[in-house]
């Protein structure tokens, strides 16, 4: 597929970009169109309405903001209208909308909740071309009638299902009352479900359609399990998998606000650089959390679904569910978090035995790869933490004055003995924590093969009893796989990386590179 250079959207040129924008392309890195904006950028090039279906991370953001940067005349006054549902989301979609049109000179406004309204306000009056906004802030100043000249000829709703589940839809249709009616409307959704269809029904005229599959999704490259553990077992599971995995960086999804403090505090005691996200948070110190993250002055996020609408966190090496979603749509918006831009990235959730019904729906519906494995146990932790202090030591250049050092203490024992003894007093330092073992090991653990139509006929106490006792049924134990998947996925192609979190050391986390 990559190789066929000639094809006509192959590359940025043949979409006939003005230079300038071509320029901002290539300064932000981009090389190939992905395939949402090979199949999206066309259409709204040619000025239709349309509705673009594809996951998250698939550069939805510059699939339409490529080409209405494109078509922006250049004089002064709004055109270009995006809608979004977080603030968050809006200061990342403006960041990348700047980014790229930067050379066509081009000036942007954010519009959202929580900051100050003048400015704004004078940024529009100002002449920007290009708006983002949340839903609820535009409409206040609308209504107070504080933006004048608001005719923007190009309206994008972005990430539209997570507005609508934030409750916006009343908000988009009255902004609706305010935007002239000649105008391109285009709809951007990572999914479909009906009220989306009706809304884009009622605002967009004669919209043409794109849809990149969802196999042909970032999650491909995504390692998907799950750990099967006791209701009591979460904390030290998590801490399990972080151990484990070393994660770059991480970020962890849980149900409420209080479980991401709780889970916060918690992995903060145990030593991790970790902030909670979520809504209880000032929009200061939400902005302060992203940063941190960002800058790399923290490695793990705890925060609920709400809270990480949209948010493009760079470099994310490991997700995990420490409930299981409640639906596949949330599932596979959490887990494209990661793998991103052809990365690989590895998705974990748990899942208690009582949700095992849950579990089957979820993997029925998103038709994912999620496969059960056996957390690991202590020992094959520390085991991995050996290792990975194995190569740095052999790695270390010797410090000027250690040579000295070993001779005075070489003169009190013998060099083993030193040796050995500096050795221990680093092993105290990569010791992990908690108990031998957690969760359910593939011996106690039996995933029935999804019912074929059927299903709900008490399923789910069978699983259980057979959760506990070895299940009879010879046939049902096909179908997880999990323990000799783990062992060979989980070394090799992760150790350099883990080598480098510390800070430089010999192995650079690969994912720092730009693309
Ligand atoms: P989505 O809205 O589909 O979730 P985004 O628009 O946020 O995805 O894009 C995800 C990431 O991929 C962003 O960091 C963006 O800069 C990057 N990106 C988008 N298009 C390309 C491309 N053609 N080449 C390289 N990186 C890209
Ligand atoms: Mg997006």
């Amino acid at each position: 597929m990559t190789t066929n250079h000639t094809e006509p959207g192959n590359d940025f040129q043949s979409f006939g970009f003005r230079p300038e924008l071509l320029s901002g392309i290539a300064e932000a890195g981009f090389q190939t169109p992905s395939p949402i904006q090979r199949q999206a950028m066309p259409l709204v090039l040619e000025g239709k309405d349309l509705i673009a279906q594809a996951q998250t991370g698939t550069g939805k953001t510059a699939a339409y903001g490529l080409p209405c940067l494109n078509r922006i005349e250049i004089k002064e006054g709004m055109q270009v209208l995006v809608l979004t549902p977080t603030r968050e989301l809006a200061l990342q979609v403006s960041d990348e909308l700047y980014r790229l049109g930067k050379n066509l000179g081009i000036k942007t406004t954010t519009i959202y909740g929580g900051a100050s309204y003048s400015k704004q306000i004078s940024q529009v009056t100002k002449g920007a071309q290009v708006a983002v906004a949340t839903p609820g802030r535009l409409l206040d100043l609308l209504k107070g009638k504080e933006l004048k000249n608001f005719k923007p000829t190009m309206v994008v709703l972005d990430e539209a299902d997570e507005m609508l589940d934030m409750g916006f839809l009343e908000d988009i249709e009255s902004i609706f009352g305010f935007l002239p009616e000649e105008r391109q409307t285009l709809l951007f959704s990572a999914t479909m479900p009906d009220a989306i269809k009706k809304l884009a029904s009622r605002y967009l005229d004669h919209p043409a359609h794109v849809k990149i599959a969802a196999t042909e999704k970032s999650s491909k490259n995504i390692e998907q399990v799950y750990y099967v553990i006791d209701e009591q077992e979460r904390d030290n599971a998590v801490v399990r998998v972080l151990d484990y995995e070393n994660p770059f960086k991480a970020i962890i999804f849980t149900k409420t606000k209080k479980e991401a403090d709780d889970l916060k505090t918690n992995l903060g005691f145990k030593g991790y650089a970790v902030e909670a996200l979520h809504g209880d948070l000032s929009q200061k110190q939400r902005e302060s959390v992203l940063k941190s993250l960002h800058d790399g002055r923290i490695k793990i996020l705890v925060a609920t679904d709400v809270a990480a609408r949209g948010l493009d966190v760079k470099d994310l090496s490991l997700v995990i569910n420490f409930h299981l979603p409640f639906d596949s749509e949330s599932y596979t918006h959490r887990i494209g978090r990661t793998g991103r831009a052809g990365k690989s990235g590895k998705a974990v959730t748990f899942v208690t035995t009582r949700e095992s019904r849950a579990l089957l729906r979820l993997k029925g519906t998103s038709g994912t790869e999620l496969t059960f494995a056996a957390l690991p146990t202590k020992k094959e932790v520390q085991a991995r933490r050996h290792q990975d202090f194995l190569t740095k030591i052999l790695e270390t250049e010797i410090h000027a004055d250690a040579e000295a050092l070993f001779q005075t203490l070489c003169e009190k024992e013998g060099k083993e003995a030193v040796s050995l003894k500096i050795l221990s007093q680093i092993l105290d330092k990569v010791k992990i924590s908690g108990p031998e073992k957690i969760g359910k090991h593939p011996s106690e653990w039996n995933e029935t093969p999804p019912p074929s139509k059927k299903r709900g006929s008490g399923g789910g106490d069978r699983r259980r009893g057979g959760g506990r006792s070895n299940s009879s049924n010879s046939s049902s134990s096909s179908s997880y796989r999990g323990e000799g998947r783990r062992e060979s996925s989980s070394g090799s192609g992760r150790s350099g990386k883990d080598g480098g979190s510390g800070s430089k050391g010999g192995t650079k986390p690969h994912r720092f590179r730009n693309k």
